[in-house]
């Protein structure tokens, strides 16, 4: 029988990575996701778009097992991350909009720490990054500003080259030295090494100027997923698209 290295290795590229089905979840009255089905491919960049409430947060923590499925079935690299958390989440880097890190760490410890956590941590890519970021090592993290916290959170995502990584609503947290010189260049980077970014977002001019693929959501429901360049050659533009299936424009502001 193959070892589980050979069976990854020789998996079909086109195994999705993220392989959701018919997931549904109710806060109360709220119908936060309603029997959503999506296949995320391996390698490229996978923008989900929604306006703020449209279940986005809801169904990327789902991905990461931090919400159990109330139906339908949620697989991560074949796996269930509420069941299998470890195999799932040291192959996943996320960012989360709250970013709620430690205070009481500095930006050193913090890398120390995460490190102990992920064998395939890159210690030349976190000082790399940490410079690109200009964290202070000695800096505590209760200290910073809300933006070098999002750097710092990133940092952490990135340093052990995950297979996936995941952000939500980045551009909430990270300043726009960060959104406009590196993030994109990031997640490109990640797309052409043959791993995996899944983002949200509420800024389309965002999703449309990095993803390969985008995802539209509204009210808990998907109501177009396809190739960008399916979208831009059948409505011209991303924005005339998310109209049309979304049926309202979004609010670019931030
Ligand atoms: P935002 O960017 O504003 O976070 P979103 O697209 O990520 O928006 P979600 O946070 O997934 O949306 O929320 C989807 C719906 O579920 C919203 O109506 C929200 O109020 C509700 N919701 C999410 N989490 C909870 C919770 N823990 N308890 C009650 N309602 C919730």
């Amino acid at each position: 029988m193959q070892n589980t290295y050979m069976q990854r290795r020789m998996a079909p590229v086109s195994d999705p990575v993220i392989d959701i089905s018919e997931l549904t979840r109710r806060f109360g009255a709220t119908m936060a996701l309603d029997s959503v089905s999506l296949a995320v491919t391996r390698g490229g960049v996978h923008g989900l778009v929604g306006a703020n409430g449209a279940g986005k947060t809801t169904f990327i923590k789902h991905i990461l097992g931090l919400l159990r499925a109330e139906s339908g079935s949620v697989r991560v690299f074949g796996l269930d991350p509420v069941a299998d958390p470890v195999s799932a989440l040291s192959r996943i880097g996320y960012l989360s909009e709250e970013n709620d890190l430690p205070g009481w760490m500095s930006v050193d410890q913090l890398m120390r720490y995460t490190r102990a956590f992920y064998p395939a941590w890159d210690d030349a890519y976190a000082e790399e990054l940490r410079q690109k970021f200009t964290l202070d090592p000695a800096a505590k993290l209760g200290k910073l500003s809300k933006g070098q916290k999002a750097r710092a959170g990133l940092l952490v995502a990135l340093a052990y080259r995950p297979e996936l990584l995941v952000l939500d609503e980045p551009s909430s947290g990270l300043d726009p030295i960060v959104r406009r010189d590196i993030l994109g260049a990031v997640m490109r980077t990640i797309a052409d090494e043959g791993r995996t970014v899944l983002f949200s977002s509420h800024l389309l001019d965002e999703v449309e100027e990095v993803a390969d693929h985008v995802t539209m959501i509204r009210d808990g429901h998907i109501a177009l997923s396809a190739p960008l360049d399916v979208i831009r050659e059948s409505h011209g533009s991303l924005e005339e698209a998310f109209i049309a299936h979304v049926g309202e424009a979004l609010d670019e502001a931030d």
